[in-house]
This record gives structure tokens, sequence and C-alpha cells, in this order.
């Protein structure tokens, strides 16, 4: 039988959509899962595209099925799996075969299996691919890190199934080792923010205007055709509107209020926090989580405090609609800016030298937070590359100024009415904060003097860097 271009190891929900999307562009692929009935399950779902797709039940099987020199997709369970699956897999491997890890790994993980790997004849890859199920199906946006070379000899294979935006594929090289894991766990750390910031827009309206789901889910609608036109706004619409056929009553009244986490949000709020950057939209979307899973906790507190009594409706309620969609827009701002400028310290301390418009030329499609907005962040950094941060381009200065009057006003009626919204609230403190020439800090910094002699600059310059403060006191 004629030999495999790839290999694909886990058939998962994106394994298999992602091995369908391979062979259906052209390319014979061998597949490989650790549970060999899923192999044959497998292959009775892809139709057609079966002919393509060589399965195996074991690993030496695998490898003999791929033309050397091989490029073999690992996509399954993040984690000590992958270290399993390669020290499974290297024993049948040969000079220059690539291996390509395209879960959802700790680029710190992925950092340390380079370094296992330097001076043995395999190359790696870490690959961070976004776009659930569908994008893996029909077109996912791929971070790829790892040396040009090895990146140049799965370009064709990559491009081929990666999302196209405006025919441009979803798909680059973002620099060496960790990379492109980093930048992937910065796009779900992003992702978080995105959709914290509408869920609290959606407790706005749910508990403070009473709107049913069904009403909700229409903003949201007429929302997409704006400037928030997103896939996140689209399928929230889709969501609220969906009705669950148990009870008859919307699918979302049915769900527990408590969200789950793999880990993405919170190692880049890690991330962020050691690198020095204030990323507080992506910290409050995790703690929004961890929160929410304290629903016991959450229940008995309610007991005992009862709820806030709600601030007045605002008499124009299409105007204060309007200052949803526009709070929405300003806090979605704030954490992209945020998550960019994560990515930019960490370009510097790992040496990456991450494009930042191609980062945000290859979300425009294809990965969850996919929409319009990224097509204008493009266009910012490529106009303006080296730019601290995205809030101050000419473009996106324009928006905070249009938008900072919604966001106050939202902010300050969720609080009046006792309505919870960190994600929204720190990215109006994070703009009050990152515009005010003088601060608040001269006062920590005298504190800090005051009880460690830490020391403090001058406004004046003078070489004199403590306070008097033993003398007086
Ligand atoms: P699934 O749970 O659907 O599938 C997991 C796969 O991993 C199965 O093929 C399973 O094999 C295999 N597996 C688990 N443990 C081991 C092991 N110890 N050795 C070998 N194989 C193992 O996961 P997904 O397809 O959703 O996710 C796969 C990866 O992709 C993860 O890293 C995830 O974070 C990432 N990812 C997921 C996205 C999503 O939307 N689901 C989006 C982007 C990335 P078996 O059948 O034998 O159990």
């Amino acid at each position: 039988m004629q030999q495999a271009e790839i290999g694909l190891i886990g058939l998962g929900v994106m394994g298999s959509n992602l091995a369908l999307n391979i062979a259906e562009k052209g390319n014979r692929i061998a597949v490989f899962n650790r549970t060999p009935a899923r192999t044959d399950e497998f292959l009775g779902e892809a139709g057609e595209l079966a002919d393509r797709i060589i399965g195996c039940h074991t690993i030496e099987e695998f490898v003999a099925a791929i033309r050397p020199p091989r490029p073999i997709i690992i996509m399954i369970k993040a984690g000590d799996a992958v270290d399993q699956q390669m020290a499974a897999l290297m024993p049948f491997l040969a000079k220059n075969d690539i291996m390509i890890d395209a879960g959802n790994a700790n680029f710190r993980d992925t950092v340390a299996r380079f370094e296992k790997l330097a001076g043995t004849d395999f190359t790696f890859i870490g690959m961070g691919v976004s776009g659930g199920e569908e994008g893996a199906r029909h077109g996912p946006s791929i971070m790829v890190g790892g040396t040009e070379e090895s990146w140049k000899r799965v370009e064709p294979v990559l491009t081929s199934i990666a999302a196209k935006f405006n025919d441009e594929p979803c798909v680059a090289w973002l620099g060496t080792d960790g990379a492109g894991h980093f930048v992937k766990t910065i796009h779900n750390g992003i992702e978080y923010a995105d959709m914290q910031m509408i869920a609290e827009i959606y407790g706005i309206l749910r508990d403070g205007l009473k709107m049913s789901a069904a009403e909700i889910g229409e903003i949201f609608g007429q929302w997409n055709k704006g400037r928030l036109n997103s896939y996140l706004i689209e399928i929230t619409e889709k969501v609220l509107k969906a009705i669950d056929p148990e009870t008859g009553k919307p699918m979302v009244d049915v769900i527990v209020d408590a969200a789950g986490q793999k880990g993405t949000g919170k190692w880049s709020a890690i991330e962020a926090q050691n690198l020095a950057v204030a990323a507080s939209g992506i910290e409050a979307a995790v703690s929004g989580r961890v929160l929410s899973s304290l629903r016991a906790e959450r229940l008995a507190a309610e007991k005992l405090f009862g709820l806030p009594t709600l601030a007045e409706t605002p008499a124009d309620k299409a105007a204060f609609i309007a200052d949803l969609e526009n709070a929405l827009l300003a806090a979605k701002i704030a954490a992209y800016a945020q998550g960019f400028a994560v990515m930019s310290a960490a370009s510097t301390e790992f040496n990456w030298s991450l494009p930042m418009p191609t980062i945000a030329r290859i979300w425009r499609a294809g990965c969850i937070i996919r929409s319009q907005f990224l097509d204008e962040i493009t266009s910012a950094f490529t106009k303006d590359p080296n730019v601290p941060n995205l809030v101050v381009t000419p473009a996106f200065a324009a928006m905070v100024k249009e938008t900072d009057g919604a966001l106050r006003r939202v902010v300050a009626h969720a609080a009046l009415s006792g309505l919870p919204v960190p994600a929204i609230a720190s990215a109006l403190s994070y703009f009050d904060t990152y515009r005010r020439g003088r601060g608040t800090a001269n006062l920590i910094q005298a504190q800090r003097d005051f009880f460690g002699a830490h020391g403090f600059d001058r406004l004046d310059g003078k070489d004199v860097h403590h306070g008097p403060w033993a003398g007086q006191f």
C-alpha cells in the first residue's frame, strides 16, 4: 500500500477532525489511537475519505505506514500523556522525523521537550491549534513554534488545512521552541476574558433589565451585525435562543452556573504576572470562573446577605442597551491590549521576535476569538508593529475615546445594582490607571521606604532616595 505523507496520533474530538481535514485536502494520512477500537470506529465515520486514511493498531505499524522523513502530529491529552506517547514512538523513528505536539501544552513543557530532544536525531514542533471541533474539521488557526527549517517542511500541509481569511491562511511560524504554544495560551487567556465580559453583559440584561434568554439572544444577534461581530457573539445568540428538549425552557436557564477550566486561562494570568504585565481582564476572568465554581458557598452567602436593591432602570432603555454594546467593545479592547502586551514582553524575555501583526492576522479566522475586530488589530499592528500598547494606536485610541462614557455608565450602573462585572470594571480601572500621568504609587513608594528602606526616586531628580521618617515621628 502507498505510504502516507503524514501521521496523526490521537483520534479524540480534535485529532479525528484534524485527520479528516488533512485527508480532505488530498493528503494520505496514517492514524493511531491508544484505544484501537476508536481507530476502527473512526475509519467507519470517515466515509469516502477513508480511502486516504491508513488506520493502524500498533505504533510500529503506524510508523511504517508513513513515508520518511515523517511528520507526526500528536493530538492527545496535554501533559504527561504526551511524554509517554513520545517515548513510545521514538524507538521506531528515524533521523529527521518530526514530532508535532498539537495539544494545549504549557509552553514551559514544550521548551523542556525541545531541550530533551536537542542533540538527538529527532525534530520537534510545538503547535497551538484553535477552533474546536468545527475548526479542526474545516480550518483551524494554527500557531507554530520550532526551527524555521522544520516549519518549512510542514508548511504546505498546514497551509492546506488552515482556515482562510480573505484567502490568507491562518497559520504561521511564530518563533522557536515554545512560541506557538505560548501564543495559543494567550489566545485562550483572551478568550476567557472575552467570554467573561459577554457573560457579565448577559447578567446585566437578565438580572438588571429582567429580560428573557430569547430577548437577550436577539440583542446579541443585533450586535453581531455591528462592531462586535465575532464568533463568540454569534454563538452567544444561538445558545441563548436554544430550548432544552427535556423541559421546554431556554437551555441556558437549566445549566448550572459553574464554569469549568482546563488551565490555559490560569497559565496566561501566571505568565502575565511572571512577565510583570498588567492583564487584569484575563485575571478577572480566571477568578470569575473560580468563584463561579463555589456554587454552594454563593448560595449560602446569598441567604446571609441577600441581594442589593437594583438601581433604577435607565429611562431610555434603548440608549442603555447601546451603552452595553459600547462598554463591551471598550472592555474587549482592554483585554486584547493586555494579551498582546503579555506576548510582547514574552517575545523579549524568550528571544522569540513574536510578529504581532502576524498573530492578529492568523486569529482573524478559524479560532474561537475570530472576529472583524482582529482585522482592525492586524491593521493597527501592521502600521506600527512596535507600539507599546494597542490602546494608543490611532484607530483604537479613537474607539476608546468614543466608548469611554458608555463603559463608565455601565460599570456605575452595575455597581449601584450589585451586579458583578469584575472583568468589565477591570477594563475601566485599567484605562483610568493607564491614562493618568500622575498616579498614586508615590504613596506606595513612601510606605515601602518607611517600613523597609526600599528607597524612591524624586520628581526633581535630586540624589536623595530616602524619606525623613525616623526623624519626624
Ligand atoms: P479528547 O478527550 O476528545 O481525546 C483525547 C485523546 O487523547 C484520545 O485520543 C485519547 O485516547 C488520547 N489520550 C489520552 N491519554 C492518553 C495517553 N496517556 N496516551 C495516549 N493517548 C492518550 O481530547 P481533545 O481531542 O478535545 O483534545 C486533544 C488535545 O487538543 C488536548 O491537548 C486539548 O487541550 C487540545 N485542544 C482541544 C480543543 C477542543 O476544543 N476540544 C481545542 C484546541 C486544543 P483514548 O481514545 O485511548 O482515550
